[in-house]
């Protein structure tokens, strides 16, 4: 089954329960800019695995 936004509209952040949006392989918190991972078409909805943008800067590039 794949991901879509609609999905996404059925769920909220862990952390902050704000909007969520689909990327690629990955899911992002509009509110506190987590971002959770996507495994097998089911996203990963935990704090505990979220990735935050402030603490990590393994990610690079622009988008
Ligand atoms: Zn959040």
């Amino acid at each position: 089954m794949q991901l879509t936004q609609s999905h996404l509209d059925l769920l909220v952040c862990p952390v902050c329960r704000g909007a969520l949006v689909l990327r690629a392989g990955a899911v992002d918190c509009l509110v506190c800019d987590r971002s959770y991972p996507v495994e097998d078409g089911l996203p990963i909805l935990l704090a505990a695995r979220a990735l935050q943008p402030d603490s990590s800067k393994s990610v690079s590039g622009t988008s």
